[in-house]
C-alpha cells in the first residue's frame, strides 16, 4: 500500500482506543468537563453498566451555539491556547480529543445552553458524522449522551465485560470525584434506579458524612483529620487508623490538585509513613489531597492523566512523609492516652 493521509474518523477512532477504554472512562472524560465547566451539579445516567448508555448532565458553563460542532473537532479546546498554558494548566482537560474520540465510537449527542443563550442546540454524531444542529430544550449547562459505545469497533465492544464489571468500575470512578470535589452535587442512576447521590458538602461534618457515604462508616470514625503546610505544598484529608488497614490497596484515594493519581512517589512515601504501625501485607486506607502550583507538576503523561511527575520528586516524597509520619505519631501518642489504636 502507497503512503496515505488517515481520514479523519479513522484517526479519531485509533485516538478513541487510546482515551476511551471503557464505558468508566467516557464517564471520567465526562465528568472531568462538567467539572471544568463550573457545575455545582452533575446528574449521571446509565444503561447497562454504561455499554448502553451514558448520559450525563451539568449545570456549567455550556457550549456556544457557534462552537458546538468545533467541540466535536479533533484537538479543540477552549482550555489551553499556548504551550505556556500547558505548563500551568488548572483544568482537568487540556487535550481536546475526548469528545471526538467517543463521538467516533458511539451514538453521540450534546444538548447545551450557555446562560446567556434563549435556548439550547443539539448535535448529534453517528460513528463521527455529523449531523447538523438543531434548536432544544435544556436549563443552562450541558448533556452529554454516549449511547452504545463502540458499536462500530466490534473488536473492542468484545473486550467489554458483563455489566456488573463495567458499572463496578463507573461505581469506584464516581466514588472518588464524590470524594475529590465534595463541594459538588452528585446523582447517579442505573437501569432507572438512583443509586448513588452525595449532597454537596462544604462544613466540616458535611464533609465527614459525605466521607462515611462514599467509604462506609468506619473510614471517618477510625480516621485522622490532618492539614499540613510547608515548601509551598499543602497535604489534606484523613488518613486511616491501623484498625483500617486492609488486605487489599482498594480505599487509597490521593489527589494531586484534585486529580486522583496513582504514583511510585506517593506510594512510597505513604508505605513508610505507615511501615512501624501495620503488619506486613496490610494496606492503608487514605483520601489525601496534595495541593501543589500546577507549574511543579506534568499532568500531560498521557491520555487518562492518572499519572503525574513531580518536579522536585524528592522534595515532595519528604514533605509527605514527614506530614503522614507525624499525624500517625499523634495517634499513637493518643492511644497512649486511651484512644483505640
Ligand atoms: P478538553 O476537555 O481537553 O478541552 P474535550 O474533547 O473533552 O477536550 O472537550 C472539548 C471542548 O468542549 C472543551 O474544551 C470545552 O470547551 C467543551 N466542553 C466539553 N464538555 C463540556 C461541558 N460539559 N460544558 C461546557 N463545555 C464543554
Ligand atoms: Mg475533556
Amino acid at each position: 500500500m502507497p503512503i496515505q493521509t488517515l481520514p479523519d474518523t479513522l484517526i479519531d477512532q485509533i485516538a478513541a482506543g487510546e482515551v476511551v477504554e471503557r464505558p468508566a472512562s467516557a464517564v471520567k472524560e465526562l465528568i472531568e468537563n462538567a467539572l471544568d465547566a463550573g457545575a455545582t451539579r452533575i446528574d449521571v445516567e446509565l444503561e447497562e453498566g454504561g455499554m448502553r448508555l451514558i448520559r450525563i448532565r451539568d449545570d456549567g458553563s455550556g457550549i456556544p451555539a457557534d462552537e458546538l460542532a468545533l467541540a466535536l473537532s479533533r484537538h479543540a479546546t477552549s482550555k489551553i491556547a499556548s504551550l505556556d498554558d500547558l505548563e500551568q494548566v488548572t483544568t482537568m482537560g487540556f487535550r481536546g480529543e475526548a469528545l471526538p474520540s467517543m463521538a467516533s465510537v458511539s451514538h453521540f449527542a450534546i444538548v447545551s445552553r450557555p446562560a446567556s443563550q434563549a435556548h439550547a442546540m443539539r448535535i448529534e454524531s453517528d460513528g463521527g458524522k455529523l449531523q447538523a444542529a438543531q434548536p432544544a430544550q435544556h436549563p443552562p449547562g450541558t448533556t452529554i449522551e454516549v449511547r452504545d459505545l463502540f458499536y462500530n469497533v466490534p473488536a473492542r465492544r468484545r473486550f467489554l465485560k458483563a455489566e456488573r464489571t463495567e458499572f463496578g468500575h463507573i461505581e469506584e470512578l464516581l466514588r472518588a470525584f464524590a470524594l475529590a470535589r465534595m463541594d459538588i452535587e452528585l446523582r447517579v442512576t442505573h437501569n432507572g434506579k438512583q443509586v448513588r447521590s452525595y449532597r454537596a458538602s462544604g462544613s466540616d461534618d458535611e464533609r465527614l458524612r459525605r466521607l462515611g457515604e462514599a467509604l462506609g462508616a468506619d473510614f471517618p470514625a477510625q480516621s485522622l483529620a490532618l492539614a499540613h503546610d510547608g515548601a509551598g505544598l499543602r497535604l489534606s484529608g484523613w488518613v486511616g487508623l491501623p484498625t483500617t488497614a486492609r488486605s487489599q490497596a482498594d480505599q487509597q484515594y490521593f489527589f494531586v490538585n484534585r486529580r486522583l493519581v496513582r504514583d511510585r512517589v506517593v506510594t512510597h512515601a505513604v508505605r513508610q509513613a505507615y511501615a512501624d504501625v501495620l503488619y506486613h501485607g496490610r494496606h492503608p486506607a487514605y483520601v489525601l489531597f496534595l495541593d501543589i502550583d500546577p507549574v511543579r507538576v506534568d499532568v500531560n503523561v498521557h491520555p487518562a492523566k492518572t499519572e503525574v511527575r513531580f518536579r522536585d520528586s524528592r522534595l515532595v516524597h519528604d514533605f509527605l512523609f514527614r506530614s503522614l509520619h507525624q499525624a500517625l505519631a499523634g495517634a499513637r501518642a493518643g492511644a497512649a492516652g486511651g484512644e483505640a489504636l
